[in-house]
């Protein structure tokens, strides 16, 4: 899922000063998720613009953000509500604030949230970085766990030696993403393959931005 953490309420506030009416609009996936794309978030947000005089017009939650057209097909019942705002406030990831920057080519779009990374929910509230969409996952060769993402240094071969007591140099509070995936390949009896395996450099010409993938292209040539 993608983390989004809510921007700071002051700055959010003079971004937005010289609009009146706005539209908000959440997410009901990952940001729901994360307390700053769902119902709650779109409350109290409504709530803090109406003590600061402005009006908000409509309030939705998609199903998907980043999912446009299905975004379109939603957002039709609330015509009105959008004609009369000045300023739609997207409460989801980056991706989804560009889908409203797709359905409204003429009206400003504010976005209410910092997109911080691609990671997982471990506890409630809590989320860890698992991947850096690098485009060529190893994860088959190191037992699950990235070193990519996990090793701030992204060492691909092994751990470097800063390793201490089983932690990392860079960040002492967590483990060696080394030392993990050694515990882990261990675990499931696979020490030997990792001992014979060497990783090359990674291809970053695979996580060339902006990237774009078309499934159907396929399909449609046959
Ligand atoms: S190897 Fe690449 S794709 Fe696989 S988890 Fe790590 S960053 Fe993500
Ligand atoms: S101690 Fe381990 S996780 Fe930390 S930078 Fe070195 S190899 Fe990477």
């Amino acid at each position: 899922m993608i983390i989004t953490e809510k921007k700071d309420t002051n700055a959010l506030l003079e971004t937005i000063k010289n609009y009146k009416k706005f539209f908000l609009l959440g997410c009901s996936e990952c940001a729901s998720l994360c307390g700053t794309g769902g119902e709650p978030a779109l409350n109290e947000m409504k709530e803090l613009l109406e003590s600061q005089g402005k009006e908000v017009k409509g309030t939705f939650v998609t199903k998907t953000g980043c999912q446009v057209l299905g975004t379109k097909v939603e957002l039709k019942g609330f015509k009105e509500e959008l004609e009369d705002t000045d300023c739609v406030i997207v409460m989801s990831c980056g991706a989804g604030t560009q889908s409203a920057v797709e359905l409204f080519p003429d009206k400003p779009v504010v976005p209410s949230n910092n997109s911080l990374f691609l990671g997982n929910m471990t506890r409630l509230q809590m989320f860890d970085e698992r991947c850096s969409l690098c485009g060529d996952c190893i994860l088959d060769k190191t037992g699950g766990i990235c070193p990519v993402t996990a090793c701030p240094k992204g060492l691909l071969n092994g751990p470097c030696g800063g390793t201490s007591d089983g932690c990392c140099e860079v960040s002492p509070d967590i483990k060696c993403a080394w030392v993990r995936i050694y515990e882990r390949m261990n675990n499931i009896g696979q020490l030997d393959t990792l001992k014979k395996t060497t990783l090359d450099a990674k291809d970053w010409s695979k996580a060339q931005k902006p990237r774009n993938l078309y499934t159907r292209k396929e399909k449609e040539k046959k």
